[in-house]
């Protein structure tokens, strides 16, 4: 049995984690991630005991056999790089699809986060229009936080802002940004509608509270919640100031040309 702290997927998770909470993104206990491994990556590094079985307040049948590595409940962060074991843990859907089996990890008797329900449901909705999704994310950007606390929490109008100040947004996120008012976290309902989102959107904010976000790989999600974030700050810091200076429609849809996503840009978006 080689040693899991080893493993490529496991280092990788803990550096972006650690990235994460050094710009800011997580503070506290703030944040999750998930990331779905496959067993051939996962296979040589844990045995096939069950350590502990930990029950799911909903139905995850159509994960039932996948593994995720996750964030624990109440961890920080900061943490994770120093001591995995403790802040991580390797779970199966077990074969009720209510039940997670822990292969590795949580040593000190803890549970995975306690946004599980929107991660699972999210990976459930993602893999139906992605099936190579593997990372589900959710941080506190405190620039993105506070465009939600002055900007209309409508999809169109934010994404725009965000598109119109910086010139890569239209790019990195041709289809948007999906927007959630303020919603109480942890519950299956917040699992529930921002599942409903991610089936057009790979980044979904949670006004007055941070965003969730999905990709094919960890720097996927991680460089959208970091181009996000960044345009956020540039606008947020530009707005007092008076802006008269932004992207045009036109220029969006010169730029969508050249990069070949204009298929992504949702109708009636771009005049
Ligand atoms: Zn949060």
């Amino acid at each position: 049995m080689k040693n899991i702290l080893s493993a490529p997927f496991l280092k990788e998770f803990v550096r972006t984690a650690s990235n994460m909470y050094r710009l800011g993104y997580d503070e506290r206990n703030g944040g999750n991630i998930s990331l779905l491994v496959d067993y051939d990556e996962y296979k040589d590094f844990v045995t096939e005991g069950v350590i502990r079985e930990i029950p799911l307040n909903f139905d995850a049948s159509e994960l039932i056999g996948k593994a995720f590595l996750v964030t624990g409940t109440g961890k920080y962060f900061k943490n994770i790089e120093y001591d995995p074991e403790v802040n991580l843990g390797l779970i199966r859907i077990g074969k009720d699809g209510k039940t997670a089996e822990l292969l590795w990890g949580f040593v000190d008797g803890s549970r995975p986060t306690s946004e599980l329900p929107s991660h699972l449901m999210s990976h459930i909705a993602r893999l139906k229009v992605n099936p190579n999704n593997k990372v589900v994310m959710h941080c506190h950007p405190g620039n993105l936080i506070a465009m939600t606390l002055v900007e209309k929490l409508d999809e169109k109008s934010f994404t725009k802002l965000i598109w119109k100040s910086n010139t890569e947004c239209i790019v990195v996120f041709p289809e948007g940004i999906g927007v959630l008012p303020w919603v109480l976290c942890g519950t299956n309902l917040i699992g529930e509608l921002t599942a409903a989102k991610m089936k057009d959107y790979r980044a979904v904010v949670w006004a007055n509270h941070g965003i969730f976000v999905v990709g094919d790989t960890l720097d996927e999600a991680f460089g959208i919640v970091e181009t996000i974030e960044k345009t956020a700050q540039i606008y947020m810091t530009a707005k007092p100031f008076g802006i008269i200076n932004t992207i045009t429609d036109a220029q969006l849809l010169e730029l969508v040309k050249f990069f070949k996503v204009e298929k992504f840009v949702k109708d009636g978006w771009l005049e």
